[in-house]
């Protein structure tokens, strides 16, 4: 375990193949990591930004937000630090998120537009998702065809849309072949906002709303275009087939769009140089109305936060929002763990 500070934040890794990560590129990737951890943290109210970044040699599947015994935790895997600055920012957007449901506990002023904005990340993903159930029966004989950068039913290239808009470049977009071997039908229309539509990793927005947010800031924090050109395909095509109803997915990523980019301008601007952004970002934000508040906050208790705590020598995982969830730490798991947490 090497162990390093950088502008106040510790970074742990975990090597285990001395061969491949050496000492200085542990100390390439640290400062790296650091770097980005320190500039997603202004984003963050005080009190609830990132302490540790951890960088396991090991495997994927591994990089999260954790609380470990406490500590706000961001955990690199392996396969993720030749992106670190990427998988950094999603890891971080949900400590931001994290940070949210806790401050709209809260009876200060910010608390309000916390919670308001967390309902409405409820309500778009409730959205999201009640759109794409309802397209199942209709849809599950032709697979991709809410995929619109793939698929066997995409537009072709030379598509022009009905109402003689500007042609749209799909050409030049490809489906990641993995993303379209891991989903199913259901799951392409929540993936229109993962970064694997345009040749980056693959994410798992539909998962929740803690995902579908994490998923959407952080890839239009590093590829703003992208993103918002995958957007703007799938509405396309949405609104081709679906000329009733597609009205409430465009209203729910326009709000969706508008969220993230509020952040965004807050990332900038404390990375032009000005001080701590804390909570003033919030201010920017729309005031949300939320038609099913309850529904909304089902989806938000979902989109829970992991715990790691050690109970007589044994790490489990637990959810800070559902207490009946609590899972034992494999040994291969807990090994790299045990080393970080000291
Ligand atoms: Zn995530």
């Amino acid at each position: 375990m090497r162990k390093s500070q950088h502008s106040g934040l510790v970074v742990k890794a975990y090597v285990k193949s001395p061969s491949t990560w050496t000492d200085a590129y542990v100390g390439e990737i640290s400062a790296e990591g650091a770097a980005e951890v320190v500039a997603m943290n202004k984003l963050i109210p005080q009190g609830y930004q990132v302490e540790e970044l951890w960088l396991p040699d090991i495997d994927s599947n591994h990089s999260a937000f954790r609380l470990v015994k406490g500590l706000r935790t961001v955990v690199v895997a392996g396969d993720d630090v030749q992106t670190i600055r990427q998988a950094v920012q999603h890891e971080a957007t949900h400590a931001l998120f994290h940070a949210l449901k806790e401050l709209s506990k809260g009876g200060e002023a910010e608390a309000a537009i916390a919670g308001c904005t967390l309902e409405k990340v409820g309500a778009i993903y409730g959205t999201l998702l009640g759109f794409r159930d309802s397209l199942k029966p209709l849809d599950v004989s032709t697979k991709g065809n809410l995929n619109v950068l793939g698929g066997n039913s995409a537009p072709k290239a030379s598509k022009t849309s009905q109402e003689g808009g500007p042609q749209i470049p799909y050409k030049d977009l490809v489906l990641n072949p993995s993303l379209e071997e891991e989903l199913v039908e259901k799951e392409y229309l929540l993936a229109m906002v993962s970064p694997a539509n345009w040749g980056e990793d693959t994410e798992h927005p539909w998962r929740d709303c803690g995902e579908l947010f994490a998923t959407t800031l952080s890839a239009y924090l590093s590829d703003e275009e992208q993103l918002a050109q995958s957007v703007k395909h799938t509405l396309a095509i949405l609104k081709e087939r679906y000329p009733d109803r597609h009205a409430c997915v465009e209203e729910a990523m326009d709000d969706l769009l508008h969220i993230v980019a509020t952040f965004k301008q807050g990332y900038v601007r404390a990375a032009e140089g000005e001080e701590e952004i804390g909570t003033d970002w919030l201010s920017k934000l729309r005031e949300f109305k939320v038609e099913d508040p309850t529904g909304a906050q089902k989806f938000i208790k979902q989109a829970a936060t992991i715990s790691l705590i050690e109970l007589d020598g044994v790490l489990y995982l637990t959810s800070v929002e559902d207490p009946e969830y609590t899972a034992k730490m494999a040994d291969d798991g807990a090994n790299w763990i045990r080393a970080l947490a000291k």
